[in-house]
């Protein structure tokens, strides 16, 4: 057998070719490690890239004596996700031990939540792009219910950073007891050609929702975010569900939609070759774009789920619930949508801005002063490439929405042009100051008095009789040849509209 679950060579059919024959079913783990500033169960601090070790204590590190007490914030929060997620709240829940060993877990238990969940029953829209326009899709949520995060192995001496070759493991239980939230869908039914794109959609827009929630900064890179990814097919038209596989620890919104290409391929090749798909976990492989084997899926018999002994039953007062509803944030599609109409973007413009992760920025930007189309094109220009070539987030690229209002505003006085409005952005991204610093330092202010323009213009044209002759005999198109030759003695900083009024004058048109 190799990798694939194929023996012999993989050749797989097209993904087009595997879900015109089946139908895929998805089903999405998404688990959220909450931004408290404390542990679920104990007072230790979840600040992340701690000295190995430094943020434990008897209860996350399961220390025999010790009681766990469950953390309000990480309660609150959990609910207000499964309000977002148009949840119903239970009235009353309790927690569950999942029972197994690995060293990473050194109670030899999870507290989870089992057949209680605190949230249950809801769902959220994501929209993608089909071959006629957007549409919207309703993902049904099944529940999101807290559990705590275990520790951490790092396997020493492989080349893989895997456990096969290493020659030891070292174990780090600072995550040991973080708050999670882990979300899961109901059977997404979808159509197949669409089902990859609709995954990462619902990844997306889950992720959004958990940042506009503030409950969490979900960067799927540093893991507070992780996405299992089940997935199985059934012959196209057919009602009975396939036998799912579950992708773990797809990092990355790309991966998300990998995986599930991958997995349909993988699958649709073995079904036709009569073979069965076995029910078990897999390992994405970010650089082959592969997933392959990994355990046996247990059942939930085999976890020997109960109640927590340990933990008082959590059940949130109605009063307490209706005021979280309350400060839930406008829902993000809602907000995208309100922000759009006010810009008076197209939704193609719209999805770059979303893209690039520029949205708050070029609102705050608006909300500055600026217009929407002046603030677009600075943060999808200048200030996104200059990011992405230092590999930083655009809101770490060292402007301020306030700064880009101000250069706008310079541009719209006329004190600067637009050539000249970039080397200020440029000098501010390079930590020169604040644009009014950089256009002092620099010296980048456009030249419109008449004397400094004056000169200039004599001097062009001079230079080019032939072409002020023309504009004499009436071309006036000509003149952009003189402007031009004013905008190179003055480094750019002539105001363009002066200096061809001063040209005109001068040639008596
Ligand atoms: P587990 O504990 O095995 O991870 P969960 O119930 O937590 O199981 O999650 C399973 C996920 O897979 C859910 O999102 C569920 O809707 C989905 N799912 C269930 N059956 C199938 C299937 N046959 N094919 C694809 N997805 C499925
Ligand atoms: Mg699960
Ligand atoms: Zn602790």
């Amino acid at each position: 057998m190799s990798a694939t679950g194929i023996a012999g060579p993989a050749t797989f059919p097209t993904f087009d070719d595997a879900v015109a024959r089946f139908d895929p079913v998805m089903g999405m783990e998404v688990h959220v490690e909450l931004g408290t500033a404390t542990k679920m169960f104990c007072g230790c601090s979840t600040s992340f890239g701690a000295d190995p070790n430094s943020q434990v204590c008897p209860t996350c590190l399961g220390l025999p004596g010790s009681l766990p007490v469950v953390n309000r914030r990480a309660v609150e929060s959990a609910i207000r996700i499964g309000l977002a997620l148009n949840c119903s709240i239970a009235e009353w829940c309790r927690f569950a031990r999942k029972n197994y060993f690995y060293p990473d877990m050194p109670k030899n238990f999870q507290v989870s939540q089992y057949d209680e969940p605190i949230a249950f029953d809801g769902w959220m829209d994501v929209s993608v792009d089909g071959d006629d326009g957007p549409s919207t899709y309703r993902i049904g949520i099944e529940r999101a219910h807290m559990e705590e995060d275990t520790g951490k192995s790092e396997h020493v001496g492989g080349a893989t950073g895997r456990i096969h070759g290493a020659s030891h493991s070292l174990l780090d239980y600072n995550r040991s007891g973080i708050p999670l939230i882990e979300i899961v869908t109901k059977p997404i039914e979808v159509p197949g050609s669409l089902a990859p794109a609709i995954a990462r959609a619902y990844v997306t827009e889950l992720r959004e929702l958990i940042r506009a929630l503030g409950v969490s900064e979900a960067r799927m890179e540093l893991g507070q975010l992780r996405c299992d990814a089940n997935v199985s097919l059934r012959p196209a038209g057919t009602t009975t569900f396939g036998t799912r596989t579950e992708t773990k620890n797809v990092n990355s919104l790309r991966s998300v939609e990998r995986a599930v290409t991958y997995e349909i391929r993988r699958q649709a090749a073995l079904l036709d070759q009569g073979a069965q798909i076995i029910q078990e976990t897999r390992h994405w492989h970010e650089d082959t774009g592969e997933t392959t084997a990994g355990r046996v899926k247990e059942e939930a018999e085999d976890y020997r789920y109960f109640p927590e002994p340990d933990l008082v039953p959590v059940a949130p007062s109605r009063e307490w619930v209706e005021q979280l509803r309350a400060t839930l944030p406008e829902a993000p599609a809602a907000r995208r949508a309100r922000l759009q109409a006010a810009w008076g973007f197209t939704d193609l413009e719209m999805r770059d801005v979303v893209n690039a992760g520029a949205m708050s920025l070029i609102e705050a930007t608006v909300e500055a002063g600026a217009d929407p189309a002046g603030a677009k094109k600075w943060w999808l220009g200048e200030i996104s490439r200059s990011a992405n070539e230092r590999g930083v987030a655009i809101d770490e690229a060292g402007i301020t929405p306030e700064q880009v209002a101000r250069v706008e505003e310079l541009v719209r006085a006329g004190s600067l042009n637009d050539k000249l409005a970039r080397q200020v952005v440029e000098g501010v991204l390079a930590g020169e100051g604040g644009p009014d610093d950089v256009v002092e330092a620099r010296g980048l202010a456009v030249v419109s008095d008449d004397s400094a323009l004056g000169a200039a213009v004599d001097d062009a044209i001079a230079a080019m009789p032939d072409v002020a002759e023309k504009i004499r005999g009436g071309n006036h198109g000509a003149v952009g040849a003189l402007i031009g030759a004013v905008m190179k003695a003055t480094k750019g900083q002539a105001d363009a509209k002066r200096a061809r009024e001063l040209i005109m004058e001068r040639l008596g048109s």
